[in-house]
């Protein structure tokens, strides 16, 4: 049988493909992409020739029996999406699930991804972390995502479209406050760039007063432990609990 080969992509600049993933796009038989037309600018550059067909959220059902056949017949398939990994926040995740149910092979490939990309260089604590990906679009179930996440205590990532992010930066300070320390890792790999830190009263003030380009991922740190729920018991509780103790 063939292999699915999981294949990342860059996100922003194309030096970040590997060695490996050139190789795995050059020998497998078919490119299952997001959009085949984007792929291909990543296919010219680097003189690859191998035949593209379409593989996004609208097509999914359709495509899953095919490419389940032509792995099953011996054919290896690489998925790419636009950027960076592919099922993060991206399609892939019923493909995989379709190839560990028909017992084919999966191989993924280390590579660009916005989120880590942005983790390592916040200053926010690198672990826990909590990967969200796009938060609800309405802001009624975006302020009730929110509030499950509020006494998290692990860095929370967010992706995030750059016409939502003052909308979505408000909607941060009215469950979580003004105070909680953020980050937006801006136009990662890109020429332009940037890291954007404070608070979310200050980050939200600063992009208040910009126009807004490019792409971001919102990092927000965690709980603190002053914030975080705790457990006040009086002196005569206390004297309780150790005489139950002893
Ligand atoms: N699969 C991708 C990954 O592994 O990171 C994510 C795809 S998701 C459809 C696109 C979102 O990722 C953007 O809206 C943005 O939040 C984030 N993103 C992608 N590239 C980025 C970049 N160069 N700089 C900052 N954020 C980026």
């Amino acid at each position: 049988a063939g292999t699915l080969y999981l294949v990342p992509t860059p996100i922003g600049n194309l030096e970040d493909i590997t060695f490996r993933a050139l190789n795995v796009m050059k020998t497998v038989a078919v490119i299952a992409s997001e959009d085949t037309r984007n792929t291909q600018k990543l296919l010219n550059h680097f003189e690859i020739t191998t035949k593209q067909v379409s593989f996004h959220e609208h097509n999914t059902q359709e495509r899953i029996p095919q490419f389940i056949k032509w792995l099953k017949d011996g054919t290896s398939i690489a998925q790419v999406s636009d950027a960076g990994m592919p099922s993060i926040s991206d399609p892939g995740k019923e493909l995989v699930q379709a190839c560990i149910a028909a017992g084919i092979t999966v191989v993924p490939l280390p590579g660009a991804n916005a989120a880590l990309t942005g983790l390592i260089a916040s200053g926010l604590a690198p672990q826990p972390f909590f990967f969200w990906g796009f938060l609800p679009r309405k802001p009624k179930e975006q302020k009730t995502t929110l509030t499950q996440l509020k006494s998290y205590s692990a860095t929370l990532i967010f992706y995030e479209s750059p016409y939502r992010i003052v909308k979505t930066l408000e909607n941060l300070i009215a469950v979580l406050g003004g105070d909680r320390q953020v980050v937006l890792a801006r136009e990662l790999t890109k020429r332009y760039e940037e890291f954007i830190r404070g608070s979310l009263t200050t980050v939200l003030a600063e992009m208040t007063s910009r126009t807004i380009k490019g792409e971001f991922v919102i990092l927000v740190a965690g709980a603190s432990e002053v914030e975080a729920p705790t457990l006040v018991l009086t002196d005569e509780q206390v004297r309780q609990a150790v005489a139950e103790l002893i």
